[in-house]
């Protein structure tokens, strides 16, 4: 497994998490084989809000028994009262579920405590002022809460959330056909907007948790998916990894056989990790801008040329830390020799060898 660290707290989190959609057609055994599966397999990061109530007494059971080594993200704003998933602004229904799920875990605490699916101006509003917000900083304070957190499909939601200046971590529904088509509500935003919005967490050290990696499975499925040709689950985590600031991927699974699938990207080669075909897949992407998919490597001068354009466009949208990480490279934009390997090797048409003569003019390297 490989670990990412939140950037306002020490916790080492595991790149690929759980989150709870699809578990609920599982068993009760069923679902305590694959939650120990996950967490033996060094996933340490779990979403806890099923599709329904069912399967919550168990998913709380095992996750309890391992309480010390996983981080669980509780929602104040989930109901279950008719069975299925519900969602309330209210603050009364909304504090006594999240404390009865603090009570299924065993716990008096929840590693990250969640403002619940906020998409609307409205909501926000009712969140903030009605009773939620002030409970859930009460339980910040008090340590119930060890990080504030929030879950939205809406850019512009984010940044009302981000300019609180409160939050640790967002889970935000990201996947490549939300970043470039208009085809589903859960992926708010125009193209341009929603990269932006990724630098925003990074530079705010705002870790994303991503929902929806694989667009409800619509992205696996070639007839289904708005690009007429289907992604791999393997390339769509990388898509996401590759975003910044994000920090771990939660896709849901079925049961045992679907974790150990979804485990396969641990192994994956990096061509099985490639996803530079969107470049004919997505119009929007063939606008000029490296997507930091890496697919122009290997450098003749050891150049990370994904990470070398990341550090660089969040330099520029003024992230300081950006520039110490990218000094800290091995080799820098100034050892490029023009060789021009990468603008022949990009599918996105990113003239990488003139971008680089202007990174190593930022950065003086
Ligand atoms: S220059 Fe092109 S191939 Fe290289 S990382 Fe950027 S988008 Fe990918
Ligand atoms: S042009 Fe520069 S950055 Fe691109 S592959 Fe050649 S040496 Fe590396």
């Amino acid at each position: 497994m490989e670990y990412r660290v939140l950037p306002h707290g020490a916790e080492q989190i595991s790149v690929i998490g759980l989150g709870s959609a699809g578990i609920h057609n599982a068993d009760a055994a069923e679902i305590e084989r694959t939650y120990e599966l996950a967490i033996d397999a060094g996933i340490n990061h779990f979403d806890f809000i099923p599709s329904e109530a069912a399967p919550l007494e168990t998913m709380g059971r095992v996750l309890g028994r391992h309480r010390d080594q996983v981080h669980v993200q509780v929602h104040i704003g989930a109901l279950y009262e008719s069975g299925a998933y519900g969602w309330t602004t209210e603050a009364e229904p909304a504090i006594a579920e999240f404390e009865s799920r603090l009570r299924a875990l065993g716990t008096d605490y929840a590693d990250f405590g969640f403002i619940h699916c906020i998409d609307e101006d409205a909501d926000f509003d009712r969140v903030m002022n009605g009773g939620i917000w002030d409970y859930a900083q009460a339980r910040k304070a008090d340590g119930s809460i060890r990080h504030l957190a929030f879950s939205t499909h809406s850019p512009h939601i984010a940044r009302r959330m981000l300019d609180t200046g409160a939050f640790d971590l967002a889970m935000f529904s990201l996947n490549p056909m939300y970043d470039y088509t208009d085809e589903s509500e859960y992926g708010q935003g125009e193209t341009s907007d929603r990269m932006a919005l990724m630098h925003e967490f990074e530079r705010a050290g705002v870790g994303v948790s991503v929902m929806k990696p694989f667009a409800g499975g619509q992205l696996l499925d070639a007839a289904a998916s708005p690009f007429g040709r289907a992604l791999t689950r393997i390339q769509c985590i990388q898509y996401a990894l590759d975003r910044p600031g994000v920090l771990t991927v939660l896709p849901g699974v079925h049961g045992e056989a679907d974790l150990r699938d979804l485990l396969g990207y641990l192994d994956a080669s990096s061509e099985e990790r490639d996803y530079s075909m969107l470049a004919e897949m997505a119009p929007q992407s063939r606008e000029a801008r490296c997507v930091y998919c890496n697919h122009c490597q290997p450098c003749p001068q050891g150049i990370q040329i994904g990470l070398v354009n990341k550090y660089y466009d969040l330099a520029m949208v003024g992230d300081d830390l950006a520039c110490e990480h990218y000094l800290n490279l091995k080799h820098h934009a100034s050892e490029c020799i023009r060789c021009g390997h990468c603008d022949r090797r990009c599918p996105f048409g990113v003239a990488q060898s003139m971008r680089m003569s202007e990174i190593e003019a930022y950065f003086g390297r």
